[in-house]
């Protein structure tokens, strides 16, 4: 037996390597799997070479946890070690490249974690045994151990099948890792695609055989099979059916509605990566679907926070990507600035605007139909990314309130003639739902206005958005002014009543009003028009729900922000109003036809709402 010393320059790095990445200590399985697989991969490459002529035999890893032992032994069939390999490789290379691993990232959140290797299993183990027999001829199996001090210990053995047993020695506060469950959900979430079969134990499968009477239950014992060697990402789109894209995503996200379509990528040049995204049915929520995307790296879990991998507005996508080309070893921070990771960006929005694209030339209707669903993740997408607002405003679409879809051009010429104004703007008319706003649809139906439905939680960025890109289109809600005036023409209609009867209308809504008094317009509307019509100007109610959104207080609140114009041209004001015998009737009347135009505005609640059906009631009586 030979012992030695690990070289050690500064100072025992174990204890560090136990204290690091502190939550994410489970990344020691994913580690010694991948050496596993790539040990495996190696002697498959030299078998095919012809370097290696002996029998490759079973190549399955096989896991085992032994709770009364406290050990987890991961078990490959790949080439194994010589000694002088273990010296060299486990004593040298692992131990300095963890090391400087160590170094560079003791402080700072990596993504991933990839490169602490081997010695990542002192994480969880008080010692490592490698037990390993090289497929050279003629080799010799050895046993290294080590129990966390820089000091290792080199021994023959007798191992007589090809490959390499780690042994962990679960360390007392890693003792959570002796639960099979507890592997078994890691195996899962790291190993689930990994390329050479990997086996945890047996699983017991309970049938029914013969019938009737005669039935019973028989139990069979199957090896439990963690991974699929040959995941879909991997495989040729044109050999691949919708039933496969949908039943790969049920395995990836059990029990979620299906997809409504996915994209393959698949590039090799000027970087490496494959995957399969999928759009996900969204049901006008956003907040609640990210991170459902999976970074593997040849086919090894990493991550599911990609926000630094893919554009912030397609982590509302669910599915996978691999690609060995984004490091793995940096930090979150650095890996925006990455210049490959700058590319995958832009490949994969590309990608996903072509598909948009494909998808609304192809079968319009259909686009049409899932458009509540694809809309969150375009327009989200128009408001954060330049160059895929370029190419969705083809295929970004605008519904109006009859479920009528166009194209932002074809919207535009769709209200040309009615709805430009006198300087040339194109005025879009916007309610953000249908049941609420009814009186002012009618109104812009009457005069042939169309009105957009604008009821998702992202749509007043995305007008926002639009208007400061397009300068000829500005959007307003139905109710934040009188159609005439939104929609600016030049003909004014000429008011019935004299300036003094108007004073005296005035007058009339003022004391009705109270202290909202100075909220009055007057204004020589159609006699068709409301007599009284709240308003609220656009402007300041965006303000409003801008600061409500981001859970500001001040005057987000307040209910303050509003108009009262009252019609001089409509019958109840230039006549019956005018012509009422008692101040205190016309007083009370005015104030009626305010109160009516509020309920209107879901403005009357509690004492205000009793007391107006009260007088309504009274008003019938005489
Ligand atoms: P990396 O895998 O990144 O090279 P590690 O620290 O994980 O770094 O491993 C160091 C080296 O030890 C590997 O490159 C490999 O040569 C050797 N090694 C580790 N595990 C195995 C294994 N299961 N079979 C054969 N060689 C192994």
């Amino acid at each position: 037996m030979q012992t030695g010393k690990i070289s050690v320059q500064t100072e025992n790095i174990f204890p560090i390597i136990k204290k690091f990445l502190y939550s994410d200590h489970e990344i020691f399985l994913r580690e010694l799997i991948s050496n596993a697989v790539d040990a495996t991969n190696k002697l498959k490459v030299l078998a095919s070479r012809g370097d290696f002529t002996g029998e490759l035999g079973d190549l399955t890893i096989q896991v085992a946890v032994d709770a009364d032992a406290k050990t987890i032994t991961i078990t490959d069939r790949g080439i194994g070690m010589t000694a002088q390999e273990v010296e060299k490789y486990l004593n040298q290379v692992a131990f300095s490249s963890a090391q400087e691993f160590l170094e560079k990232y003791k402080d700072e959140s990596i993504i991933g974690h990839f490169g602490l290797g081997f010695y990542s299993a002192f994480m969880v183990a008080r010692q490592v045994e490698v037990q390993t027999l090289s497929y050279q001829d003629e080799a010799k199996g050895v046993t290294w151990t080590c129990n966390g001090e820089p000091e290792y210990t080199l021994d023959d053995n007798d191992k007589n099948d090809r490959g390499t047993s780690i042994i962990l020695h679960v360390a007392e506060d890693s003792e959570e890792f002796l639960a099979n469950d507890r592997i078994e959900d890691l195996l899962n979430k790291y190993c689930k695609f990994l390329p050479i079969p990997i086996q945890f134990g047996m699983r017991t499968e309970t049938r029914m055989e013969g019938e009737g009477d005669e039935a019973k239950e028989v139990k069979e014992e199957h090896p439990n099979l963690i991974n699929d060697v040959d995941p879909l990402w991997k495989k040729q789109p044109s050999d691949l059916s919708d039933e496969d894209y949908k039943s790969f995503y049920e395995t990836l996200y059990p029990f979620s509605p299906e997809p409504m379509f996915w994209i393959h990528l698949n590039i090799d040049y000027p970087f490496n990566l494959t995957g399969i995204l999928y759009f996900p049915k969204l049901n006008n929520s956003f907040e609640v679907q990210k991170n459902k995307i999976q970074l593997y790296s040849n086919q090894v879990y990493v991550t599911d926070e990609v926000k630094e991998i893919v554009p912030e507005f397609l982590t509302l996508l669910h599915g996978v990507i691999d690609s060995p080309d984004i490091p793995l070893n940096v930090s979150r921070s650095y890996l925006q600035s990455d210049a490959n990771v700058k590319k995958i960006n832009s490949y994969i929005t590309k990608k996903v605007a072509e598909k948009l694209q494909e998808l609304f030339n192809k079968d319009r209707e259909s686009y049409e139909s899932k458009w509540e669903d694809i809309g969150m993740f375009v327009k989200y997408g128009i408001i954060s990314d330049e160059k895929f607002y370029e190419k969705a405003l083809k295929f970004a679409l605008l519904k109006n309130v009859d479920g009528k879809a166009f194209t932002i051009d074809e919207y535009k010429e769709h209200i040309k003639a009615l709805q430009t104004d006198k300087h040339n703007k194109l005025i879009g008319l916007y309610t953000p739902d249908k049941s609420g706003f009814d009186s002012y649809l009618k109104a812009a139906r009457s005069k042939g206005y169309d009105v957009l439905l604008m009821n998702q939680i992202i749509d007043n960025h995305f007008m926002q958005h639009l208007e400061y890109k397009l300068n000829d289109l500005t959007f307003v809600r139905v109710d934040s002014d009188t159609l005439d005036n939104l929609i600016q023409k030049d003909e004014k209609q000429e008011s019935v009543l004299s300036e003094k009867q108007q004073e005296k209308v005035k007058e009339l809504f003022e004391v009705a009003l109270g202290e909202a008094k100075n909220k009055i317009q007057l204004k020589a509307l159609s006699p068709e028009d409301h007599p009284v019509v709240i308003t609220r100007p656009e402007f300041m109610r965006r303000m409003q729900e801008m600061q409500a959104l981001q859970g500001m207080s001040g005057f987000a609140g307040s209910d303050d922000f509003y108009q009262v114009v009252v019609n001089t041209n409509h019958p109840l004001v230039a006549d019956k109003l005018l012509k009422m015998r008692s101040e205190d009737k016309k007083e009370a009347f005015a104030g009626y036809l305010f109160n009516l135009a509020r309920l209107n505005q879901n403005m009357l609640k509690g004492e205000e709402l009793t007391k107006f059906i009260e007088s309504s009631l009274e008003l019938m009586k005489n």
